[in-house]
């Protein structure tokens, strides 16, 4: 008898195992022992059976863009040939699988990106600071006729407001969360879409090229419910029930970044690109009026979804 054939009979067996097991843990350990495992190929499949957050985790081993119940989610780290990250676990289960400390009625910090002598981005006469501007300025007042607070972190287009200043702005308004506005830009025509970003989790690299890990940071202790808050916005500005001028964005997903707000407010803290200011279908969405308070609605009904004991919808 050849002396390999047993140690080929383990090795099956072992293999087999380690099949069975791919993912069995990260479905436990995120509160889904009853969710359906398939695998096919590299890509991961989890769907719960009862009603849970998210009905359906979708990733791909070797990499971060994952799908949470359809919409796309960028992982801390890779997705591992067995299991997800011990952080992306964590964060993902309290994320979406505990218990929420739901407040009836928030206080908001929104922060309208740039202004004053810092315009951001631009197309022709159009500035970055004025588009922010005008979508904060409408989550803010409708987030008060929703009976919330909120408060902007620059009142208008001439003040000038450093990085520092609003992360601490932050700080002293005693608030549940930070939601910063921007636009992004891009050297290509083609490049559209949303990015709803939030500090990576602690030991785990930003998206952006050459992004390391940092800190430790203030938001690293938010890192959850940024998440939570950051995942609920960008699926409320992705919703498919949409009305014209506000035309559908593309999904470029939840992602993470060490912005210096995200890094430094002492609150839940999300940064959204509403959409390329450098794209036809995204100029019109930002900066027709009436797609600037749709924006601001779909804005304010993640807050309120993510945050709130009374769930809109
Ligand atoms: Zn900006």
């Amino acid at each position: 008898m050849n002396s390999a054939y047993p140690i080929l009979i383990v090795s099956l067996f072992l293999s087999l195992l380690g099949c069975q097991s791919t993912y069995r843990m990260t479905a436990r350990e995120l509160g889904m022992s009853d969710a359906e495992r398939q695998v096919e190929a590299s890509k991961v499949t989890l769907q719960s059976k009862r009603e849970t957050a998210l009905q359906t985790l979708q990733f791909t081993m070797g990499q971060r863009p994952a799908m949470l119940d359809g919409i796309c989610y960028y992982l801390n780290k890779p997705a591992g040939t067995r299991n997800l990250s011990r952080e992306d676990i964590a964060v993902l289960r309290q994320a979406f699988f505990e218990p929420v400390r739901a407040k009836p009625v928030l206080n908001i910090l929104v922060d309208p990106g740039h202004g004053g002598t810092d315009s951001g981005c631009r197309s022709g006469a159009v500035h970055e600071q004025h588009i922010t501007l005008a979508i904060a300025r409408e989550v803010q007042a409708q987030l008060k006729a929703l009976g919330h607070n909120a408060n902007l972190t620059r009142p208008d287009e001439h003040t000038t407001r450093t990085l520092d200043e609003r992360a601490q702005l932050g700080a002293s308004l005693a608030i549940d969360a930070f939601v910063s506005i921007h636009v992004n830009a891009s050297a290509n025509p083609e490049a559209k879409g949303v990015e709803t970003y939030t500090l990576p989790a602690f030991g785990c690299e930003g998206t952006l090229p050459n992004s390391p890990p940092r800190g430790p940071l203030v938001g690293h202790a938010y890192v959850n419910t940024s998440t939570r808050l950051a995942y609920y916005v960008h699926r409320a500005l992705l919703d498919a029930s949409q009305s014209a001028p506000y035309v559908q964005p593309a999904d470029r997903g939840v992602r993470h970044a060490h912005f210096k707000v995200l890094r430094d407010t002492p609150a839940p803290a999300i940064l959204v690109e509403t959409g390329f200011i450098t794209n036809v279908d995204d100029f019109i969405r930002i900066t027709d009026k009436v797609a600037q308070k749709e924006i601001a609605r779909r804005i304010v009904s993640g807050i309120v979804q993510a945050l709130c004991q009374n769930e809109p919808n």
